[in-house]
């Protein structure tokens, strides 16, 4: 975790945002778990990275920040001519701004939340979990622990959406229990690096399989 952070501000002495390969380092290091995500430059290459990652995938553009305001997320793709094709409209929509592509497998719907941390200057560290999707601005439906997070679920439970977590209204209950796990796994990633200033896990998608990350940022500084 120490070494990709290093590197990273070496590379970058006044910080920035980490690539999607160091994000992902990252990440693993504290065992927080990201989808498997291929990288593509080209058509060519997505459809190589699709055939190793397993039909429906999904296509995302590198390098715009919000890649679904700018059409930079085509989900559920189920072959390898809707791929090409989504990666030609992708970038000719996007331009130069779209400096590669990532091939992810799509996943079965689940409860979309998001994990967040931030570490302050004076401070310190502060773990986020909110509701996650399209909503999530909109609805401000966030809770937050100093870590180490100790009370993971008391922590979901102060969210109004909690009930969609324990099975709402038919839906079965999601691995909660994964969800928390992640909690305290960012947690800890925050209270070991203080040079990580910003994290965002948007969303952890959750099913009752498990948490998994689709999207995430990370600012060193
Ligand atoms: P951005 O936040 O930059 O717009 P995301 O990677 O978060 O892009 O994708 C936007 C939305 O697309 C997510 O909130 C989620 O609903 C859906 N999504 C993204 N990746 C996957 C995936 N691998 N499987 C299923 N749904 C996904
Ligand atoms: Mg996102």
């Amino acid at each position: 975790g120490r070494q990709v952070v290093a590197a990273a501000l070496e590379a970058h002495p006044q910080g920035g945002w980490l690539s999607p390969e160091a994000t992902a380092r990252l990440l693993s290091c504290y065992g927080v778990t990201l989808t498997e995500s291929a990288e593509a430059c080209g058509p060519d290459e997505a459809a190589r990275a699709a055939a190793r990652v397993g039909f429906p995938v999904v296509l995302k553009a590198v390098g715009p920040v919000h890649k679904s305001d700018v059409g930079g997320v085509r989900l559920d793709l189920r072959t390898e001519d809707e791929l090409r094709h989504a990666y030609h409209e992708m970038s000719e929509r996007i331009g130069p701004a779209m400096t590669g592509a990532i091939v992810q497998p799509m996943l079965p719907a689940g409860v979309e939340m998001i994990v967040g941390g931030v570490n302050y200057p004076v401070f310190g560290p502060l773990v986020m979990a909110g509701m996650g999707g399209v909503t999530a601005d909109l609805l401000a439906d966030r809770a937050f622990r100093v870590p180490p997070v100790t009370d993971p679920a008391g922590m979901l439970d102060e969210l109004r959406c909690a009930p969609l977590l324990h099975g709402y209204r038919g839906s079965p209950a999601v691995d909660v229990k994964s969800l928390e796990d992640q909690l305290i796994r960012i947690g800890r990633l925050l209270e070991d690096l203080p040079q990580v200033a910003e994290l965002d896990l948007n969303p952890v998608i959750v099913t009752t399989g498990g948490a998994t990350t689709v999207d995430a940022r990370i600012r060193v500084a």
